[in-house]
């Protein structure tokens, strides 16, 4: 057998029967079968005479000054929550859930020119200045903010209009602190 051809699995797949191999990382063995558990790619151990898959998925360990995507989930006059659900690394964009928050305090009203303005539902590009059981993030920064954001009012997309957040459907402006790419952010996806 060509163990060195990559082959790629779904759960449920058969890798191998069990005469052959026995069941290693990420794999059960199910009617002298040995079936895979998760998506990923097939490794076959010729010297354990494992069968297991290598689901490719790194556990992403936060630091300081990494750059995170989520959503505001609760917004009041002393915190910011926000649902994290993608981590940069190397410039791209990797799944990754965490709770983070914003201490507005400490944050948006040393730069008086962007007000702390994120609402509800936004979703935003922060970066992480604390790890802890939640990160704390800052909007601090000329690449951070809001990246898409809704009407308050009516709910529809807001649009970038003579460099404010602008509401076609109710013809009124509201105030966020934008990121620059604000609507058609700069990453990719992975
Ligand atoms: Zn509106």
């Amino acid at each position: 057998m060509d163990s060195k051809e990559t082959k790629h699995v779904i759960p449920g797949d058969v890798l191998a029967y069990a005469e052959e191999y026995l069941p290693g990382k990420n794999t059960i063995e199910e009617d002298s079968r040995i079936i895979s558990l998760c998506s990923g790619e097939v490794v076959k151990n010729d010297k354990e005479l494992t069968a297991n898959v290598d689901s490719k998925i790194k556990v992403i360990i936060p630091r300081n000054g990494d750059i995170v995507y989520g959503n505001i989930v609760k917004n009041d006059s002393r915190q910011t929550t926000i649902q994290i659900a993608g981590i940069e690394r190397e410039g791209q964009l990797v799944y990754f859930q965490a709770e983070g928050y914003i201490r507005s305090v400490h944050d948006y009203k040393k730069d008086e020119r962007n007000p702390q303005t994120v609402r509800i539902g936004d979703i935003i590009r922060g970066k992480v200045i604390r790890v802890g059981q939640n990160l704390e993030l800052t909007l601090s920064g000329s690449n951070l903010g809001v990246l898409k954001s809704r009407c308050s009012r009516c709910r529809e997309i807001l649009v970038i209009k003579n460099g404010t957040l602008f509401c076609e459907n109710c013809n009124r402006s509201e105030l966020r602190k934008a990121a620059p790419d604000y609507g058609e952010p700069e990453i990719e996806k992975r």
